[in-house]
């Protein structure tokens, strides 16, 4: 079992912001409204996650472990229509195998909390009494001790500590009404309160995207009929000579797909000035049965049934927006 689940986390756990994204994920699968992080080393001594969420009841942490477990998918039918971010049922169990991993929840409706790790060649559960709030805490230490190869290619703290920041960022781009903290070696490094009004969320917005993006862009908000496009969009004449910021969510999700950039640029292509890109915070929702989200495994990309629908609306609303920003 542990090689499997081993040969598993190869695919899910490629580095610590690789378990930072899944457990970031779960803890908002279960609802939960604000997320503690404590990072130790860029994440190779300690990853722990804290949140208020859900929790899992006491008889459901040794299966919370075991591969294939997900409570996600009842169905063959369910795969169709994805709308939680996780939903292969591993990531637990395959990060367990590779480091020292703690889970410890307390469901609001239980009285007691309880803890749970598994260890060994046959992945044996143990459940103890523990004492935590209303919610979970995942705590792993040590990733890929037991796996040397994969220890070896992690990069510094600093590189790996950078990529959990970028997944942060992102998602707290994603979830403006859940609450952020992260922390390294024990320094808070970001903070997002959860942001409700406008104004809260342009502070986020300049926490993440820089104080000018938050001054200069501008908001959309489109819809026709079950398309909702919405986000900022930085008039032409501020955009940069670099894309660094593009970020392009479809349901929730970070994408880099070609249908969406293409669309946003061609809209842009009109007004932009000379060796600029375009620059734009934006969200697409649809329909969760109009999207592929497993075209990639690691899921950036998709695919829209209705592709052409799709691209025109975002090409058209987009133009529509930038004509009114340069008039
Ligand atoms: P998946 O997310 O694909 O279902 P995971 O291995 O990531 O699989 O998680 C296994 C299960 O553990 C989840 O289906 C969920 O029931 C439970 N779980 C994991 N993390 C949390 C959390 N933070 N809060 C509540 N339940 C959780
Ligand atoms: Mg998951």
């Amino acid at each position: 079992i542990e090689l499997a689940n081993q040969i598993a986390a190869g695919e899910v756990v490629e580095r610590p912001s690789s378990v930072v994204k899944e457990l970031v994920e779960n803890a908002l699968d279960a609802g939960a409204t604000q997320l503690i992080l404590d990072i130790e080393q860029g994440g190779s001594k300690r990853i722990r996650i804290r949140d208020n969420g859900g929790g899992i009841v006491k008889q459901e942490l040794t299966l919370a472990l075991s591969r294939h477990a997900t409570s996600k998918i009842q169905s063959l039918d369910d795969l169709e229509h994805i709308g939680s971010l996780g939903f292969r049922g591993e990531a637990l169990a395959s990060i367990s195998s590779v480091s020292r991993l703690r889970l410890i929840s307390k469901p609001p409706e239980q009285e007691e909390a309880w803890q749970a790790w598994a260890e060994g060649r046959d992945m044996q559960v143990t459940v103890e009494p523990a004492a935590h709030p209303d919610g979970t805490t995942v705590d792993i230490q040590d990733l890929f001790f037991n796996t040397p190869a994969r220890r070896k290619f992690l990069r510094t703290e600093k590189t790996e500590f950078s990529h959990i920041d970028e997944v942060i960022k992102r998602i707290a781009l994603s979830r403006f009404e859940v609450g952020f903290q992260l922390n390294h070696n024990g320094k808070s490094v970001r903070a997002f309160p959860p942001a409700q009004t406008e104004k809260q969320q342009l502070q986020r917005l300049a926490k993440i995207c820089g104080g000018g993006f938050a001054e200069q862009a501008s908001a959309i908000d489109a819809v026709d009929g079950d398309f909702h496009l919405s986000g900022w969009l930085v008039p032409p004449e501020h955009c940069r000579h670099q894309g660094d910021i593009q970020h392009f969510f479809v349901n929730g999700r970070m994408m880099r797909d070609k249908l969406l950039s293409h669309a946003v640029r061609q809209a842009y292509e009109k007004y932009l000035p000379n060796e600029r890109v375009p620059t734009f915070v934006l969200y697409f929702e649809l329909p969760a049965e109009e999207v592929d989200v497993n075209v990639h495994p690691a899921k950036h990309e998709v695919r829209f049934h209705r592709q052409r629908q799709v691209h025109d609306f975002i090409l058209t609303r987009i133009e529509q927006a930038l004509k009114q920003l340069v008039a």
